[in-house]
Formats: structure tokens, sequence, C-alpha cells
């Protein structure tokens, strides 16, 4: 079974082409800067990389004459036929959507009622599905989205304090996002651990440039960092993460930013980069021993993910294994030992070897007597999206 996903962002498309029958993705590739002077091309064939180019793309349609002319060029398929399906990321559902579904009018008249809650993103999922139904009618097309995983949070997870009206009338409520990776995550922890996922308590920390944390028990997300937006919860590469609200009203009434450039702040100027400049994380650890800046940009980053630990450990009662995963969590062996250091009182101990280990995909790093397994699982949310996508024409 073959499963085409796509990952279609505003100016960008992302797709990844994988066989099911091995789980294993045979052409990937990225349409980035769509609609300016020159769209840049890129594309891989089993890992190996084919080309580099630079076109003219005006919209999300000729993108996907462009990806299909690199599928059928290359061999890698003959026809449309040989799709089962298209499987697109979507990141708002809303509270429409608890798994993925397949696309229909009714879903896109639901994706553009979301708009206002997703402006950047949801307009772009809907050009990608509609640009394939014109292209390819007969064509499975079905949405995976970044927040059905967490709409299984009870109420008292979900909701905010406020007026119950902005609820009712306006939606207004803890959403949750990353929801393919973090159900990705749990997955490969349960496989990894021979254990049933839906048996599992497993405290997930997707930390990459975008970061969340996500409290999983009996394999449903019963919480998660992210909220209304994905603006909520950890330190991010430039997003506050939480902050108190009346900040924003200070910065609005007593230092004439407007609202506008409050957005900017919160979302693209703050994080990591806001505290000291950089929001690589390598460049960070790098320079940290030298600069203060650099070394209280990582200790806030730390410090609120080892506040939710905590709390989630209080949620859950019992966890079976803390998974890092993402950019930062997979890779930077520094902060994972950063974050669970000094939290014996939970049952976490590291083992300093094994943490250090260079593998690349699964592996553990605790202590024998570590109480809790500690695992780095590599996220593939595209993936997720395949097998969720397969799951579904089953
Ligand atoms: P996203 O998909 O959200 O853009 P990624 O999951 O790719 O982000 O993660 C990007 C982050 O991972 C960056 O902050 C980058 O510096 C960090 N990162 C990648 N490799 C390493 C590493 N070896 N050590 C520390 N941080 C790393």
């Amino acid at each position: 079974m073959r499963v085409l996903v796509l990952n279609s962002g505003s100016s960008s498309l992302k797709f990844k082409l994988f066989n099911l029958t091995t789980n294993s993705c045979f052409c990937s590739g990225l349409i980035e800067k769509i609609a300016e002077v020159q769209s840049l091309i890129s594309f891989s064939i089993h890992q190996e990389k084919k080309i580099d180019k630079k076109l003219f793309i005006k919209n999300h349609h000729d993108t996907l004459e462009v990806i299909f002319d690199i599928l059928f060029d290359s061999g890698v398929i003959v026809s449309l036929d040989e799709l089962s399906a298209v499987g697109h990321r979507v990141v708002h559902g809303g509270e429409y959507y608890t798994k993925a579904s397949i696309v229909d009018e009714v879903m896109i008249q639901r994706l553009k009622s979301l708009i206002p809650l997703a402006p950047l993103h949801n307009p772009a999922n809907i050009l990608g599905i509609e640009a394939l139904m014109k292209k390819a009618p007969h064509l499975k097309q079905v949405a995976v989205f970044d927040t059905a995983f967490h709409q299984s949070m009870p109420s008292k997870a979900y909701m905010y304090a406020l007026p119950i009206d902005l609820y009712k009338k306006d939606k207004i409520r803890r959403y949750g996002f990353h929801g393919s990776s973090h159900a990705y995550v749990l997955k490969q922890t349960a496989k990894f651990l021979n254990q049933n996922s839906d048996e599992m308590n497993i405290i997930s920390l997707h930390l990459g440039n975008g970061a969340s944390v996500c409290a999983i028990k009996e394999g449903l997300s019963v919480d998660t960092s992210m909220g209304f937006t994905p603006l909520e919860g950890l330190v991010m590469g430039t997003r506050s993460g939480d902050i108190d609200s009346a900040i924003i009203f200070y910065l609005y009434k007593e230092k004439a930013y407007t609202l506008e450039e409050i957005d900017i702040l919160l979302n693209q100027k703050s994080g990591l980069l806001g505290v000291c400049g950089e929001n690589d994380m390598r460049l960070i650890l790098d320079k940290k021993d030298k600069d203060k800046s650099f070394q209280l940009a990582v200790d806030i980053f730390v410090y609120r993910i080892k506040k939710y630990i905590g709390a989630y450990f209080a949620i859950l009662g019992r966890v079976d294994a803390l998974v890092f995963t993402a950019g930062i969590g997979e890779h930077s062996s520094k902060i994972r030992e950063m974050i669970c250091n000094d939290l014996e009182v939970f049952g976490i101990k590291t083992d300093a070897e094994k943490n250090n280990s260079k593998q690349e995909k699964e592996f553990s790093f605790h202590h024998t007597n570590s109480r809790v397994p500690l695992l780095v699982i590599k996220t593939d949310e595209e993936l997720e999206i395949a097998l969720q996508t397969k799951e579904l024409l089953l």
C-alpha cells in the first residue's frame, strides 16, 4: 500500500511517499517559496538527494503538478492509481475531529470555520486539499489533525477558568498540538518496552523549535502544555510559552505596543531567541559557558520542562516512561541530562554513558536503579499521518 503525505504551509509544501508494507519512505521533498520570484524544489529518492532547483511556481495547484511530475519522471509511480490515498497534515480540527477522517465537503466547510483559530495554518492546509481535489478527484484524501490526539483531555484540563460563554460561544479552550508526534511516540515507546500502548502512562517531551509535553494515561492524552494556540506552555525557539497574560495589557496600555506588535513579540521574538538572541540550541549550548545570557536561556528552558514533568507526575501517579523526541530531545544529551538531573524523587536516574552514546533510532538511557525508563524516540510525524491514513482505509 502506498500513501502520499502532504504537509501544506502557506508558502511551502512538504511531501513524503510511503510504502506501508515496509513502513519505508521512498521519496520525499520540499517545495518552498511558492508564489515568490523563485520557488525552491528539493527532493530525494531512497534518502539519496536527487535535485535542488529553482523555478517560479505560482500557487499550490501548480506545486502539486510539480510534485506529481517528480513522482512520475523519477519512475517512483507510473500512475495515480498506485496511490491508495493521500494523507494531509491539518493543524486544527477543533472539537469536530477526535481522529483522522476522510476529506469531504462538510470537512472543508468545518476547516474553513476553524480558520480564526489557526489563521496561519488551516488556510494553507485547505489549499493543499482543494488543489488535490481538482487534480485527482477520485483519489481518497484523509485529514490527520494535530489537535485530534488531545481531544481525549478531560474538561478540567482543557477548560480555562474564564466566563463559560467564551467556551460555549467562541470555543475558547485548550486544544493542544503536536498530536501526531505524541501519538507516534506512544506507539514506538510501547513497542520498545514490549507493552500495550493502551495500558501505558507516559510523559512525552517533544522538544524542537516548537516544544510541547503531553501526559498520556492508558494510551490517551489527558493533558498537554500547548493550549488554545501553540503559544502556551514550554519555552520554545521563538515563542514565550506560559506568561502572565497581564503583561499584554501592560505593554499595550503603558508601553504603547500595538496588538500586532505584541503578537509578533510573543510568537517570533521571545523564547530562547528573546532571552539570548539565538534560537538554535546547538549554538546556545556552545556559547553558554562564555556568556550568561545563553546560560540563562538554557536554564529557563530546562526549568520550565521540569515544572511540567512534576505536574504530570502528579496527574498520572504512575509513569511507565519519560520519552524525549524532536531535534533537541533526540540529539542533545546535555539538555536531557539537565532535565533529568535531581529528579530522583520521581524515580528518575540517568546513565551518563548510555545518554551520551550516539544512536540513530530508539534507545534508553536510564540507570539500572531508575524506576522510570528514560527513552529517546525519533519522531516521524509524516509516517504517523501515513499510518493513520492506512488505518482508516482498512
Ligand atoms: P522543528 O521541527 O520544530 O522546526 P526540530 O525538531 O527540527 O524543530 O528541532 C530543532 C531544534 O533542535 C533546534 O533548536 C536545533 O538547534 C536543535 N538541535 C538539533 N540537533 C541538535 C543537537 N545535536 N544538539 C542540540 N540541539 C539540537
